[in-house]
C-alpha cells in the first residue's frame, strides 16, 4: 500500500472491494492440519485484530472472509461491495480469475442480491450466523434505489464496463495478471472499460518474493524486485546446456547468488526458507530485468513444466499461450475472445494429437456473427503455425503428431471446473485454472459440455532444411 499511495493519492479516503477466501482444514493422513497458505493468513490474529488502517479498509468484513462455504462467502462480500459502490476506490483478488469469477457471480446471482438490498432481508441460503449478525447489525437495509440501479445495469445483456459502471470511483484493479494470468487481460478490459491493472505481487505458499514497484505500468512490463529479508534466495541458471559428459555421477546444479545473476538472463528460483524448507526448487523461470538499489529485479517468465507432449515435441505454458493469442486474433471480426482455455495430450487416437478446450465470449453487440466452423479450423492451423519447430516436424515430417482439435465448450464449464477442484481439496483464493489436463473426471466433464469440435485443416509450414 505504501507503494500504491505514493503513486495513486488519495486511496485513504474509500475503501477496497477484495474477494477474499478461505478454505476449510484438513487433516493429512499422519493427523497434521493442513490447509492453503492464504487460509492461516486470513486466520491469524494479525489479520484478524489488524489495526485500523485508512488505507487499507475492505468492503468485506471479515465475517464474510472468515466464512469456508464459497457461495456464502462471495455472496456477502459482492454484497456488500454493491452496497458501498461509491466508496469503492479498487477491487481486486488474488489471482484475475478470481476477479473473473467474482463477475460471473454477479451475472448469476444480481437477482438475489438485488432482491435482499431492496427488502433488507438475507437470503435464505445464507446461513453462517456470523455473517448473518454482521450483515444485520447496520449494513444491509432497504435500499430500493440502489436495487433498482443494480437491476437496470445487470438486466441488460450488455456488460462492457459493468466494473465501473457499478464501481464509478475504481481507479485501478489490483490483481496478478503476469504469468499465466496474461490471457485475462482482454476480458478483465472489457469488463473494467479498460482500468489501470496492477499485478503487486509475487508470492507463492513458500514465501513471499517479490514486489512491484512501477505499478502502475502496463502488465506486459511489469518486474517484481526481489525482497531480500524474506528468504535466502539462490537461482539455477536456466536455458545452459546441459554437460555431455556422463563418466562422473550427476552434479547437483550450479547455484547462483541473489547478488550475483547477471541482467537479461533466466534463472529459475531455489528458496530456502525461515519455515524450513532448503533449496527448494519453486519451478518458476524468471528473467533479470534490472535492479532496484542491489536487489535484482525479475520478469515472470514461466513454470518450468512442460504441458504438452506427443513425441519429441515439448510444448510449454508460454508457447502454448502465445499460439492460442495468434489464433484469437482471428476471432477479433466476430468480437470474441477466448476466455479461458485448457488443454489435454489425447493419446486414445493414434497419432497422439494436441486438444484444446475453448471457452468463448462473444461481446454484445447485435451485428456480432458468430465464428464459423471453417474459421474455427482455421484457428488450429494458426494455433499449430505457431508452436515450435519440433512440434511441426512431428506434424509434417514424422507424422508423429495428428491435427490439432479445438473443442468450443459451453460458457460456464470452465466455472464448473474450478467447482470441481474445490470440492476435491483446492483453496478458492489461490484456484488457478490448469493449463493442461490429465485427469478423466475432467476431461469428462469438460466432454460433456461440448458445443462444437474443430480440427486443422491442413499441415502447418515445415522447412526440414532450416532446423533450429
Ligand atoms: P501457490 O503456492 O499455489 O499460491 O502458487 C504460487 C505460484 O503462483 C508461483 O510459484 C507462481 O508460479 C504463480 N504466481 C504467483 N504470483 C505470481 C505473479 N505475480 N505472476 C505470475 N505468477 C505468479
Amino acid at each position: 500500500m505504501s507503494i500504491m499511495s505514493t503513486n495513486v493519492p488519495g486511496l485513504d479516503k474509500g475503501k477496497g472491494l477484495y474477494f477474499f477466501f478461505i478454505k476449510a482444514e484438513r487433516k493429512t493422513p499422519s493427523g497434521l492440519i493442513a490447509r492453503p497458505t492464504l487460509t492461516s493468513y486470513y486466520n491469524s490474529e494479525q489479520f484478524k485484530n489488524r489495526p485500523y488502517n485508512p488505507y487499507n479498509v475492505y468492503t468485506s468484513p471479515n465475517e464474510t472472509i472468515l466464512c469456508p462455504d464459497t457461495f456464502q462467502s462471495m455472496y456477502s462480500q459482492m454484497l456488500c461491495g454493491l452496497i458501498m459502490r461509491h466508496e469503492v476506490l479498487r477491487i481486486g483478488a488474488v489471482f484475475a480469475s478470481g476477479l473473473l469469477r467474482a463477475i460471473r457471480f454477479l451475472q448469476l446471482n444480481w437477482r438475489d442480491l438485488a432482491r435482499d438490498i431492496s427488502t433488507g432481508t438475507l437470503n435464505p441460503r445464507i446461513t453462517d450466523s456470523a455473517i448473518k449478525e454482521r450483515l444485520m447489525s447496520g449494513i444491509l437495509k432497504p435500499e430500493p434505489e440502489l436495487a433498482d440501479f443494480i437491476t437496470s445495469q445487470c438486466s441488460g445483456e450488455n456488460w462492457e464496463g459493468i466494473i465501473t459502471r457499478i464501481w464509478p470511483n475504481t481507479i485501478y484493479l489490483d490483481t496478478v495478471l503476469t504469468g499465466s494470468m496474461a490471457q485475462y487481460i482482454p476480458t478483465l478490459d472489457y469488463y473494467s472499460g479498460g482500468l489501470p491493472k496492477v499485478s503487486g505481487m509475487y508470492c507463492s505458499s513458500e514465501g513471499f518474493f517479490g514486489i512491484n514497484l512501477r505499478p502502475i505500468c502496463d502488465p506486459s512490463k511489469v518486474s517484481y524486485t526481489i525482497m531480500p529479508n524474506m528468504a535466502y534466495f539462490e537461482f539455477v541458471p536456466h536455458d545452459v546446456a546441459a554437460p555431455l559428459s556422463s563418466r562422473h555421477a550427476p552434479q547437483p546444479p550450479q547455484l547462483v547468488d541473489l547478488a550475483e545473476v547477471e541482467v537479461g538472463k533466466k534463472y529459475e528460483l531455489v528458496v530456502t526458507t525461515y519455515a524450513g524448507l532448503c533449496r527448494y526448487q519453486v519451478g518458476d523461470i524468471l528473467q533479470v530485468t534490472g535492479f532496484h538499489n542491489s536487489a535484482p529485479q525479475f520478469r515472470f517468465v514461466r513454470r518450468k513444466d512442460v504441458l504438452l507432449s506427443i513425441d519429441a515435441d515439448k510444448t510449454n505454458e508460454s508457447e502454448l499461450q502465445k499460439a492460442i493469442e495468434n489464433a484469437s486474433l482471428l476471432l477479433r471480426e466476430f468480437k470474441t475472445s477466448v476466455v479461458e482455455y485448457t488443454s489435454y495430450a489425447d493419446t486414445k487416437t493414434i497419432p497422439g494429437h494436441y486438444v484444446i478446450y475453448w471457452e468463448l465470449l462473444v461481446k454484445n453487440d447485435y451485428s456480432a456473427k458468430l465464428p464459423s466452423h471453417d474459421m474455427l479450423n482455421r484457428c488450429c492451423l494458426i494455433m499449430e503455425e505457431s508452436l515450435n519447430s519440433v512440434y511441426r516436424q512431428g506434424r509434417v515430417a514424422d507424422n508423429s503428431i495428428g491435427p490439432l482439435e479445438i473443442r468450443v465448450v459451453k460458457n460456464g464449464t470452465f466455472e464448473e471446473l474450478m467447482d470441481y477442484a474445490i470440492s476435491t481439496g483446492s483453496s478458492m483464493s489461490q484456484y488457478k485454472v490448469p493449463r493442461c489436463v490429465k485427469s478423466v473426471p475432467i476431461i469428462e466433464l469438460l466432454d460433456s459440455k461440448l458445443v462444437s469440435v474443430h480440427f486443422s485443416p491442413a499441415a502447418p509450414h515445415f522447412d526440414s532444411e532450416c532446423r533450429p
